[in-house]
């Protein structure tokens, strides 16, 4: 996608970007300082219509929160979604702070501290999980604080996702348990006093092919189907994980959500109704519901030549938006897209590169982006930063202080 896709999206207002309905310069004099995130509701509901529109009615929703913790994000969401899936104690806090009922909120991840078992037991949420030593602890919990515990097992299945910008399924792994195993794990807990919901498998992350994703949903359907008779209760909870991708480079095409809806209506009707017909499924989802909806904004400090090559220099950086310099796992740095926000209209006049106030030549945003001729002062504007924006980057990485985060 080009960068003018993305200032459509959000739309145009007085020659500006407009974000949550107000021309990006005002929007600037609200925050009262640069770089900030701001998160456009809007857009963000837009998208929640599309999921619900596209995927299968009986399908739910869950939004995977550490793609964007912003309290105010997991509030707004909240209703809007049918369930959260927390990383961490602080937050499990934040989703239980919203509307969300505590059986509908989910806690992955490897290891998870006794501590954070207890109080995710305590509140009732549901433990999905990743090992044969969090499932004892887990049924340490319940005993101890005389509760029964929401359980549902992660599956570390046995085939592997293609595609997937970060792949945590298939092969070794720190996530869940390996399908093989499985049987005998449950074996030995067959008599913990806990309430067996069933499975999660979650097998990568920012994937853009719907083939792909099709498959490994329907692959996952046959490995949970294989599982069940080994969970001592039916599977009333099939977490499908999700991994949907959204296109964070110029090559990069937007995810085909018809196919994988369609997919797994197909699935939905055929398989799940008759091997796992007590199963609600659940798509778990972060980037793709955030992502798009989030700019990062900075100030243009400085403009210099050198050596006949022009750079911006911003006020933010690599501290506020680690994956935007490329150092977010990405093995190629590519731009991501960005516009000047205060000039979205004037033609591209230069080749410009847009660099942060680090002192490391890793804090790079552009590399040679057509732009218009910036000035001191204009705005320089960074999409696709709803998710892994400011909470998966270094903000303590030379001192300078925390932006501002804005729903709007
Ligand atoms: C990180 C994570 C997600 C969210 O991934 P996205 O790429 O943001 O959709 C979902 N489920 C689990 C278990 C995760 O660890």
């Amino acid at each position: 996608m080009k960068p003018h896709e993305h200032v459509a999206a959000f739309g145009t207002a007085e020659g500006e970007l407009r974000v949550g309905g107000m021309p990006l310069s005002r929007l600037a004099e609200r925050v009262g300082s640069t770089p900030f995130f701001a998160y456009d509701r809007g857009l963000l509901d837009a998208r929640i219509d599309r999921l619900r529109s596209a995927l299968p009615a009986s399908v739910q929703l869950s939004y995977a929160m550490k793609a964007n913790p912003m309290p105010a994000v997991v509030q707004h969401l909240a209703h809007r979604v049918d369930r959260i899936d927390v990383a961490s104690a602080l937050e499990m806090h934040a989703a239980l702070d919203t509307v969300m009922a505590a059986g509908r909120v989910s806690f992955a991840g490897p290891g998870k501290s006794p501590a954070e078992i207890r109080q995710a037991v305590a509140a009732g949420i549901i433990v999905e999980v990743e090992s044969a030593t969090e499932l004892a602890r887990v049924v340490a919990a319940g005993d101890d604080l005389g509760l029964t515990p929401n359980v549902a097992v992660r599956v570390n299945p046995d085939f592997a996702v293609k595609g997937s910008g970060m792949r945590m399924g298939g092969g070794p792994q720190q996530f869940g348990i390996d399908a093989e195993q499985v049987p005998g794990v449950l074996r030995e807990f067959a008599a913990a006093g806990v309430n067996w919901l069933g499975f999660h498998v979650f097998a990568g992350s920012q994937n853009l092919n719907a083939e792909i994703i099709a498959e490994a949903q329907r692959r996952t359907v046959d490995l949970v189907a294989s599982l069940a008779e080994h969970l001592p209760a039916p599977v009333r909870y099939l977490n499908l994980g999700g991994g949907f991708g959204i296109p964070y480079v110029g090559k990069d095409q937007p995810l085909d959500l018809g196919l994988v809806a369609a997919g797994l209506g197909e699935l939905v009707d055929g398989a799940l109704a008759d091997r796992l017909p007590e199963a609600v499924p659940v798509i778990e989802l972060g980037r793709y519901i955030v992502g798009e909806c989030g700019v990062y904004v900075t100030r243009v400090l400085d403009r210099k030549v050198s050596r006949g090559k022009t750079y911006l220099v911003v006020d933010g950086g690599m501290h506020h938006q680690l994956a935007a310099s490329g150092n977010f796992g990405q093995v190629i740095r590519r731009n991501y897209p960005l516009v000047v926000g205060n000039h979205v209209e004037k033609p591209g006049a230069e080749t410009a590169t847009v660099v942060g106030c680090l002192c490391t030549p890793l804090d790079l945003l552009g590399d040679d982006v057509e732009l218009p001729a910036a000035e001191i002062g204009d705005l320089v504007v960074i999409f696709q930063a709803g998710a892994y924006g400011l909470t998966a980057s270094p903000t303590a990485f030379l001192g300078h202080p925390a932006p501002v985060e804005v729903l709007v």
